[in-house]
């Protein structure tokens, strides 16, 4: 297959896009670099540095034709910014959303991957997550995901375009081959700043909360590990000449900060120092994905089972690049 991939710098895109260059595919790679990271790509990817603003350069590459499907990871990501800057994020992630998803039809793309969120499910009272659970996104972020959602769902009605919403929760891990890692600058995930605690590149992990209604009264989430993500894009791609589709993606198993903190020991050997803070605005005590239907779809299937693995897959990355990328040495 011949595939546009905005994002493929970043840390999911880029994870995706090894998956596909490993299985024989051709991938151009539409990004500004703003977030992602040249390093991070096959050597034989083409690289088009071009912000999704640029309609020109847009047009430009969709125009040479031939695409079997544009994989859309480009966005801005964190939800306590959005609650700053609505009108940003959803002019960036929504609009722009748009303008892609137009271009697409324009040029004839018949498939459309978009990466979503499990930030659309805001605070919900049930879990495990399903598909059929109440959409009520918590943030500007998680509204703009919908959002292209919904114009996903336009398009293919009255364009034929057929579309995957992939609604990842925790992606966590790196590829076990090492070739890709997350980076996010500021870091705010959980695991790479439990990973930078244990490893002495930070001095501690806050944790914020511990009177949430769970066991430990920590909050629960669904780690998911990017490679196996990465398989779910395939396996979606693969599903769509039979129709558009959404699916949740998880690991299916809840773990809660503690748990987190102690696989991060118990993998590196390291006691992190922990600190105990109020809690972060907007963080729902517990998000667990159901994966039921792509399971029964596709028969996709997370390999990374265990949190210990995942955790020791971010760790081997992390010692290889204390510095993450562009920093080396
Ligand atoms: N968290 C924490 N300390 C941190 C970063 C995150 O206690 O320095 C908690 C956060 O409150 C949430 C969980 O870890 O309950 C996962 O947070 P993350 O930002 O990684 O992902 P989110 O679930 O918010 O998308």
């Amino acid at each position: 297959m011949k595939l546009l991939v905005t994002g493929g710098a970043g840390y999911v895109g880029s994870n995706v896009v090894w998956a596909l260059h490993d299985r024989g595919d051709e991938v151009v790679v539409y990004d500004n670099l703003r977030q992602g990271h040249r390093e991070v790509l096959p050597g034989s990817v083409r690289l088009v540095e071009a912000d999704l603003a640029d309609a020109a350069a847009l047009d430009a590459v969709l125009a040479e034709g031939g695409w079997d499907g544009v994989l859309h990871f480009a966005a801005l990501s964190l939800v306590g910014e959005s609650m700053q800057r609505p009108f940003f994020y959803l002019q960036e992630n929504a609009g722009l959303g748009f303008a892609l998803i137009d271009a697409c039809v324009r040029h004839g793309v018949k498939r459309f991957i978009l990466s979503s969120t499990a930030a659309l499910f805001g605070n919900p009272d049930t879990t495990p997550i399903t598909e059929e659970t109440r959409i009520d996104p918590g943030s500007p972020y998680g509204e703009s995901k919908l959002m292209i959602e919904r114009a996903l769902h336009w398009a293919d009605r009255i364009h034929g375009l057929r579309y995957a919403c992939l609604r990842y929760f925790n992606a966590a891990g790196a590829d076990a081959e090492g070739r890709s890692g997350e980076d996010h600058r500021p870091e705010t995930h959980l695991i790479p700043l439990v990973i930078d605690a244990a490893l002495g590149l930070r001095p501690e992990i806050v944790v914020f909360g511990s009177d949430y209604p769970t066991p430990d009264g920590t909050c629960i989430r669904d780690y998911v590990h990017v490679s196996d993500l990465a398989q779910a894009h395939l396996a979606a791609l693969g599903r769509l000449d039979e129709g558009s589709v959404t699916y949740n993606l998880g690991s299916g198993t809840g773990h809660s900060v503690l748990e987190v903190i102690r696989s991060v020991e118990r993998v590196s050997g390291v006691r992190v120092p922990m600190r105990i803070v109020e809690r972060r605005p907007g963080d729902p005590a517990i998000l667990v994905a159901s994966s039921a239907r792509i399971r029964a779809e596709t028969g996709w299937a997370p390999r990374y089972t265990e949190l210990d693995e995942i955790v020791s897959t971010a760790i081997n990355w992390r010692r290889a690049h204390p510095n993450g990328y562009g920093n080396e040495g």
